[in-house]
């Protein structure tokens, strides 16, 4: 029996009808709207299209948005003063610093720009304290994206607590923070990386396997137990026609979308594990949604809180 596929586009629209009437109470009783500040730095074509997402998402929520652009040949100090001016700014209650900066700004510039954050307004939970918060289980904020595979996992009914969690990939932004929620829902948790032995072998153990690792169709069959919940959190533009002809049979959807536009979004799972999951979330329409729906959420919820410590 094929999985049962995991609808981030319903509960991603579940999330944000219940962020409107929050955002509205805010506006009725603060005499204005959630603010949220948004960074974006050069012109890479992914960040571009976030952005606009999360732009005219914030706005059809009732959450002023505002674009805060700076050239690719901008330097660290002038973005670090963008930043420093968001924080002071009475109308933002959350910053987001669109990733990855330019590489010409350096290897640790993500690092110095996202610490000059003010800890208080850091909407995707990048700083040091906001980090220490999550371990310790107590963070007000966490990034979007692995906070968004709970609530898909929640929304779903599968159930967390005592299941055995393996995730792929131990990035500041998706792998770590997603292991520490599974293993504060109280899921037994292994975090593989490059350097792990036998990789299919310990993803096998998963009730619950997240894959964040950034390569199309990584996860095949051999990597997950019958039965298994499978999150695919990659996004991968395939633009070779031989992959896609490998992965996806003739007269697939996907084959019709990749002659029509000459290349297809895939997540880091291959098709194929459909087969063989109990349930997964598809690429595109899984956790993708999630990520903007909770920034939304993260938004209106910093808000009520630097309002309540205003207060
Ligand atoms: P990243 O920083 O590049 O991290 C990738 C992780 O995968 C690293 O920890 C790396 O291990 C691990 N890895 C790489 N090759 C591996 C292999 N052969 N075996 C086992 N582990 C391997 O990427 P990221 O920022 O976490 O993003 C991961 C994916 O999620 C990307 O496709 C990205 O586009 C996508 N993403 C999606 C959303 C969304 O909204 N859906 C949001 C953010 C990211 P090492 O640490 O050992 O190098």
């Amino acid at each position: 029996m094929p999985a049962r596929l995991l609808d981030g586009v319903a509960v991603a629209n579940d999330i944000r009808a219940e962020v409107g009437p929050r955002a509205a109470a805010f506006t009725a009783r603060m005499g204005r709207p959630p603010g949220l500040g948004i960074v974006l730095v050069g012109d890479d074509p992914a960040s571009q299209v976030y952005v606009r997402n999360k732009l005219k998402s914030a706005g059809e929520s009732g959450l002023r948005a505002d674009l805060e652009r700076l050239p690719a040949t901008a330097s660290i100090e002038e973005v670090l003063a963008v930043v420093d001016r968001l924080n002071r700014s009475d109308a933002h209650d959350a910053i987001l610093v669109q990733s990855p900066l330019p590489a010409a700004l350096g290897a640790d510039a993500e690092r110095r720009v996202f610490d000059a954050i003010d800890p208080a307004k850091d909407v995707d939970g990048f700083h040091p304290i906001n980090v220490g918060r999550l371990v310790q289980n107590r963070a007000v904020v966490v990034a979007g994206t692995p906070s968004g595979v709970i609530e898909l996992l929640d929304r779903s009914a599968i159930r967390i607590a005592g299941a055995r969690a393996v995730v792929i990939g131990r990035s500041e932004i998706v792998g770590k923070p997603m292991a520490l929620l599974l293993l504060h829902r109280h899921a037994t948790v292994t975090i593989c990386h490059s350097r792990t032995g036998d990789l299919p072998r310990v993803t096998r153990e998963a009730d619950i396997l997240v894959a964040a690792v950034g390569r199309p169709a990584f996860v095949t069959r051999e990597f997950v137990k019958p039965g298994a919940t499978v999150i695919d959190v990659g996004i991968n533009e395939l633009r070779d026609r031989t992959e896609v002809e490998r992965l996806f049979p003739p007269g697939s959807k996907r084959r019709e979308t990749f002659d029509r536009r000459g290349a297809i979004m895939i997540g880091d799972v291959h098709p194929e594990v459909a087969e063989v999951a109990g349930a997964l979330s598809p690429v595109p329409g899984g956790v993708g949604p999630l990520t903007v729906a909770m920034l939304l959420k993260n938004t209106v919820t910093a808000a009520i809180e630097r309002a309540g410590r205003a207060g």
